[in-house]
């Protein structure tokens, strides 16, 4: 049920959206004595049409987020011409989808599981870009590692010549301080660094809590309807 807020976003134009979270992002990226240029922010434009994509292309976007293989791979295929484009795969991925996601993602923000990345291991065309998804809610009915299982994940991929590893990715939990959340997250990244110094990224951060994101260190943000607007309901 979308609160007022919510209602409020489709009164603005895309343009306005984009440039509010924009100046939000700059705004919490100074607050944490951070550059926003060191931030990168994914537009997820699942459920909505290709349109969308092409428009806020338009508007100088690079870095798109899908969470389902069908819709995405159908998107990519639609603007497979446009050459600066970045499609980030930011949904649970099954391992027998994970070739055909590899052979258009740039990037996979959830990887989860020994099997998936014994699945993407297979592809080789060039390494694939990849975060390890952590879960930081208590059901572990939920996407992402057990932190706990983490390191030896981290230690799969970083033995995979396939992937490249970025960093951790996770979802702040409902009902949960968010910024408690990716403090958490900001600590399992610190030990990830100490197998790989290099994979020191976070993908955290959405359309409601891309500031505590921030402030926690995320470098790279996958921002919803705050910029698109509301999902159209899917028919
Ligand atoms: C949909 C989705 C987002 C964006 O969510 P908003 O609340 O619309 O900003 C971010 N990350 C993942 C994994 C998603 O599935």
């Amino acid at each position: 049920m979308p609160n007022g807020d919510d209602q409020a976003l489709d009164q603005h134009s895309l343009a306005e959206r984009l440039a509010r979270v924009q100046a939000g992002i700059a705004d919490a990226a100074s607050a944490a004595g951070r550059q926003a240029s060191d931030i990168t922010t994914i537009v997820v434009t699942k459920f909505h049409p290709v349109a969308l994509v092409r428009e806020l292309y338009e508007l100088g976007v690079r870095d798109f987020g899908e969470n389902r293989h069908q819709e995405a791979s159908a998107k990519a295929q639609e603007l497979a011409e446009v050459q600066d484009l970045s499609w980030h795969f930011v949904g649970q991925l099954q391992s027998k989808k994970a070739r055909q996601v590899a052979a258009y993602a740039d990037v996979v923000h959830s990887i989860d599981r020994p099997a998936l990345v014994t699945a993407l291991g297979v592809q080789s065309k060039r390494p694939l870009d990849c975060f390890v998804q952590v879960n930081l809610t208590r059901d572990p009915a939920r996407g992402g590692v057990e932190p706990d299982e983490l390191q030896p994940l981290v230690q799969q991929v970083l033995d995979t010549p396939a992937l490249r590893l970025l960093g951790v990715m996770a979802v702040a939990p409902l009902g949960e301080e968010p910024r408690q959340a990716f403090a958490r997250l900001r600590a399992l990244s610190e030990t990830v660094t100490t197998l790989a110094p290099d994979a020191d990224r976070i993908s955290a951060g959405m359309s409601h809590d891309y500031r505590e994101a921030i402030a926690e260190g995320a470098t790279h943000l996958r921002i919803g309807t705050a910029i698109t607007g509301n999902r159209p309901v899917p028919g």
